[in-house]
């Protein structure tokens, strides 16, 4: 299905002008979305997952309201390090080099028995959260980290044998647990799978405990947000005093905030099926061949459906099927919803197209 959406910000035609295709960041809508975040989570901490977009103006639109950002890589890490030489880092991810185990990070994620024993040799101080991949239902899920055997973290028999390793030592401090187990859960899932983290940490006896991200985002229902209010409200209810949570989201943060806009090269009927080409593509805008989704498309004149498709030579440059638009050549198209996983995961040099312009709006 393909949702049509009510226009949004503009930049001036003249600002675009020649400049298509292009990405338009939204950031006074980012400033004022990560306000509400910031409200409903109260003290829980909030970190950046720099993942889902690490341009540098949305992170600085974001970082008067994150505790810190969260990084999977040490590219990520000289990113983050370069533009906010101050705000605390954690960093995890699976398959960590020795350069990016022994970095100068806050928290540092230990994802294996492997990884922990690395850094106890190395004889390197570090402040670590272990990684709990625990075996517990993940029903409508959209991608799950966890709950069975995955290449991510480490099932209890793994942590128990890391907090083994790290008694009678002290360079390496055990903070806590971290747990990202899925993506996609609405708020009331997200504190089912928060209490029964929780309830594990407590046997550890730990008192820091990272959440993880994965808050669910509806490209079929843009409106539909979650509800960060309940998620807040109920994080503070299951946490007991002298307890730390944070949670690091990634794409319910940016993703709203960022659209692309692209024009319309050519309109055919093939086999009774009508498309418009834009210039552009999936090779900007990945999402929806990576998700199997229906990119949003801003409503303009209603019309026949029509599927709108980029410029590779390929059958997955689907951008949105059977929208119910008027196109014609040299219509501008907008797609929304491109604010998070959207430039940052494409496959930019596939048939060496140019690339976007980007635009940010409001600062
Ligand atoms: C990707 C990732 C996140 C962010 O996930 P979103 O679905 O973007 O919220 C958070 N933590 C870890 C460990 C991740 O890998």
């Amino acid at each position: 299905m393909t949702v049509t959406v009510a226009a949004q910000p503009q930049p001036s035609e003249a600002a675009l002008a020649g400049r298509l295709p292009a990405y338009v960041y939204d950031l006074a809508g980012l400033d004022a979305h990560a306000g509400a975040v910031r409200a409903a989570l109260g003290d829980v901490e909030l970190y950046y997952a720099v993942k889902a977009n690490p341009d540098p103006e949305l992170m600085r639109t974001l970082s008067p309201y994150v505790d810190g950002f969260e990084v999977a890589s040490g590219g990520e890490l000289a990113h983050v390090r370069e533009h906010f030489p101050r705000t605390p880092i954690a960093l995890g991810g699976p398959g960590k080099t020795d350069a990016e185990l022994f970095g100068d990070v806050t928290r540092l994620h230990v994802e294996s028995t492997g990884e922990l024993r690395r850094l106890l040799a190395s004889g390197r101080s570090a402040d670590v959260l272990l990684r709990v991949n625990l075996d517990i239902p993940l029903e409508g899920a959209s991608l799950a980290m966890g709950g069975g055997a995955t290449p991510f973290g480490m099932d209890p028999a793994g942590i128990a044998e890391c907090v083994a390793l790290l008694e009678e030592q002290d360079a390496v401090r055990l903070r806590g647990i971290h747990a990202h187990l899925a993506s996609g859960l609405d708020a009331p899932r997200m504190l089912e799978l928060a209490a029964a983290v929780l309830d594990y940490a407590r046997t550890l006896g730990v008192t820091e405990i990272n959440l993880g991200g994965g808050m669910a985002v509806s490209y079929a229902d843009p409106e539909a947000r979650f509800d960060w209010k309940t998620y807040g409200d109920g994080l503070r209810r299951l946490r007991r005093p002298g307890e730390t949570l944070r949670v690091e989201p990634g794409r319910s943060l940016t993703v709203y905030c960022g659209r692309y806009v692209t024009r319309v090269i050519d309109v055919k009927r093939v086999h009774g099926e009508l498309f418009a080409v834009v210039a552009g593509g999936t090779h900007h805008l990945r999402t929806p061949a990576t998700k199997g989704h229906d990119q949003p498309v801003v409503m303009t004149e209603p019309g026949e459906p029509i599927t709108i498709v980029g410029q590779l030579c390929t059958p997955k440059d689907v951008l949105a099927r059977r929208v119910p638009i008027s196109l014609k050549p040299g219509d501008t198209v907008e797609f929304t919803m491109a604010g998070a996983y959207a430039w940052n995961i494409s496959h930019h040099d596939f048939l060496m197209h140019p690339k976007p312009s980007f635009h940010y709006l409001n600062r």
